[in-house]
């Protein structure tokens, strides 16, 4: 795959799916914009590390996408930098886990507001400038859990459902345009985020890591291994390819067979 030319502004990718997708992108010869949270030092070290082994151009912008303003303001940040922003990559998530009676409010509006609604800010602040160079790849880090739930994830179900639902809308709109929205629905993949999940499983049940992380596994997804960061990254990549022109409104499952069952 040939990126070179194009930017990418990747949502949350400080840390694990976005920084897979990250760096799968630069290694195609794509021009980098980061985002999410992290230590400053660290994050300098990351940008300055991909520039010099991809020999691609990359930013970091601070966004708080759970604040609409801020989302708004990333992309004319993004484009100022770039000139061009070619690939949005919505992939910033947070998980609160709580039976739903119990779920707390902000934790509600937490979620929704990173997992769903900053997609939904990105989106219609990129796409006036899509549409005007003629291209765009716009992919949403959706989740098996877009198109089937668990218990405990209320407020993540909902946001992922929602955004396998922007996706589709997005697509429809922007139909024969040069421009694709696509989701992806991983199953479990192991970030900090899941690690977090493993690490409770352990200490409410008593077991260690090990066993909990093959709990988790042969519960749902039935290959018994993690999908890799960097098989996420990859599919995100032929998305953005020329041979991805006309595969649009796809929630496309990375799931070791989750959904088959
Ligand atoms: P992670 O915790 O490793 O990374 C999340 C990223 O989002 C980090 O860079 C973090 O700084 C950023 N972020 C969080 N809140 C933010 C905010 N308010 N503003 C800006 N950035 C913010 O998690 P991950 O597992 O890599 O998850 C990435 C995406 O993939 C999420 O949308 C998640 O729901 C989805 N996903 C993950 C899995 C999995 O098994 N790991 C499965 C399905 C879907």
């Amino acid at each position: 795959m040939n990126l070179r030319r194009k930017t990418a502004l990747v949502t949350g990718s400080t840390s694990g799916i976005g920084l897979g997708i990250a760096m799968a992108l630069a290694e195609s010869g794509c021009n980098l914009i980061l985002n999410g949270f992290g230590e400053t030092s660290a994050i300098e070290r990351l940008r300055l590390q991909i520039e010099e082994e991809h020999k691609v151009r990359v930013d970091y912008f601070d966004a708080d996408l759970s604040k609409p303003g801020e989302c708004r303001e990333l992309i004319v940040r993004a484009q100022i930098a770039a000139g061009e922003l070619d690939i949005l990559v919505n992939n910033a998530g947070i998980q609160y886990v709580a039976p739903v009676e119990q779920f707390p409010q902000a934790q509600w509006d937490a979620v929704l507001a990173v997992n769903l609604s900053s997609a939904f800010h990105l989106i219609a602040a990129a796409l006036p400038a899509m549409r005007a160079q003629k291209f765009g790849r716009i992919i949403n880090i959706s989740s098996v859990h877009g198109l089937v739930g668990s218990i405990h994830k209320s407020a993540y179900v909902a946001a992922k459902h929602g955004l396998v639902g922007l996706t589709k809308v997005v697509a429809l709109e922007t139909a024969g345009q040069g421009i694709t929205c696509n989701a992806i629905c991983p199953g479990w993949v192991l970030t900090p985020l899941v690690q977090r999940q493993i690490e409770a499983k352990a200490e409410s049940e008593g077991v260690d890591l090990e066993t909990a992380s093959k709990e988790i596994l042969d519960e749902k997804q039935p290959s018994g291994i993690f999908t890799t960061s960097a098989q996420i990254g990859a599919l995100a990549v032929f998305l953005c390819s020329q041979s991805a022109d006309n595969l649009t409104g796809a929630c496309l499952p990375v799931d070791g067979g989750w959904l088959a069952r």
